[in-house]
């Protein structure tokens, strides 16, 4: 029997076993495709906000927060006892991407231009089950709250709500991120201690040359090869700076000339990059790397460069003790052989890394099975993941928060 198979039957066997989960699939699955149908980016997530408070409501949280992080909503949901003063988050987020779908799924889209590839509106759906089958049963002694984020693809949401002092208001002690992963296979998760996700920083630069004709390089400093000679430095850092077994990437997106003629040199160029690292000190002498090469080399060449650096989402970094706790669960819903404890390690950034700055706690992939990448007009979540994503989060609760 191959270990595919076996996995299969094992995640099955655990899915067919969680009958608290299993009534509400079609709602949950219903939502999931109502929310795929009506994307919203950013902050505008208007409309997701309101659904999910009004199906919190109708759940019966005993608190539901709308507005915390501009549009963020917030649902506190208390055990049998909360005798034990425990509280756990668990975050989805809310936000789609500004892409044109190419799925031809009945409940593709209505919005051109926007579409839910990233599988947000399946974390949204996800945790909304979970939260209905925690306010009907119940069985935990503490304090659960789910949290729904906008802007985790852009706007940083994440950290407006911490901002907005969520973890404080509503005494957060440990807070938990799950997101999909395509061709993970469907029933498998997969986690690992320490740096999950990239810090994402952007690099500005206007280099500024002597500009003039094509024909007469030599009364010019041109702006153009010195911008060559730049973006060809940068893999310096990768290549030869940065300890191999540690991860940086350099990467130059755009490159953009002040004038479009076949025979001018310009005089200053624009470049736009991003810096990916997993680690502070490797972030740290990565950006002091970037600026030094830059400015020397445009310096060696006649030029002047102008560099604005900035830190974006800083790495998903998940706490040891939390990320051992979040992999036992995981074992519990779809079995250990089906639980990666050392999944590698994504040069992506995710913003839920604001929340575990705040507190311990772990972010965790779910299978999506064989599907398109994350940000391609043809992804789709895949609902078969549903059931196991509901059961994640309702035992993270249920086995963190036991009931006496
Ligand atoms: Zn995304
Ligand atoms: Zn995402």
């Amino acid at each position: 029997m191959s270990t595919s198979t076996t996995a299969a039957s094992d995640a099955l066997g655990a899915r067919q076993s969680d009958s608290r989960v299993s009534p509400h699939i079609g709602d949950i699955t219903s939502w999931r495709r109502d929310i795929h149908e009506n994307p919203e980016l950013e902050y505008d997530v208007q409309r997701t906000a309101e659904k999910v408070a009004s199906l919190l409501r109708s759940f019966g949280a005993d608190e539901v927060v709308e507005g915390i992080g501009r549009t963020g909503v917030v649902g506190v949901i208390k055990g049998q006892s909360t005798s034990s003063n425990l509280c756990i988050g668990l975050r989805a987020d809310m936000d789609a991407l500004p892409i044109i779908e190419n799925t031809n799924l009945e409940y593709a889209s209505k919005v051109r231009g926007k579409m839910h590839a990233c599988g947000h509106d399946g974390h949204t759906a996800m945790l909304l089950g979970a939260a209905k089958v925690l306010c009907e049963t119940r069985r935990f002694n503490g304090t659960a709250v789910v949290i729904f984020q906008p802007a985790e693809e852009q706007g940083a949401g994440g950290r407006e709500m911490v901002n907005d002092g969520m973890m404080d208001k509503f005494d957060i002690q440990q807070v938990y991120g799950m997101h999909n992963m395509p061709n993970l296979a469907l029933g498998k998760f997969g986690i690992r201690p320490g740096p999950m996700m990239a810090a994402a920083d952007t690099i500005d630069v206007t280099l500024t040359g002597k500009g003039g004709h094509a024909a007469m390089p030599h009364l010019c400093v041109d702006t153009m090869l010195v911008a060559a000679k730049v973006i060809s430095a940068l893999q310096h850092i990768a290549a030869r700076v940065t300890n191999p077994v540690d991860s940086v990437v350099v990467s130059i997106t755009a490159v953009e000339g002040d004038n479009d003629s076949y025979n001018v040199i310009p005089n200053t160029v624009k470049l736009k990059g991003t810096v990916r690292t997993l680690n502070p000190a490797v972030q740290d002498e990565a950006e002091s790397q970037v600026i030094k090469l830059i400015t020397k080399t445009a310096e060696a060449y006649g030029a002047s460069a102008e560099i604005n650096y900035e830190r974006n989402y800083p790495a998903t970094i998940n706490a040891v003790n939390e990320t051992k706790f979040a992999a036992a669960v995981a074992s519990q819903v779809v079995g250990a052989d089906n639980v990666d404890d050392e999944y590698p390690p994504l040069l992506g950034a995710e913003d839920f890394s604001y929340m575990l700055i705040e507190r311990p706690g772990a972010f965790i992939f779910i299978g999506n099975g064989p599907s398109a990448a994350l940000h391609h007009p043809q992804y789709n979540f895949n609902d078969d993941a549903i059931a196991y994503g509901c059961s994640y989060w309702i035992s993270i609760i249920e086995t963190g928060m036991p009931a006496s």
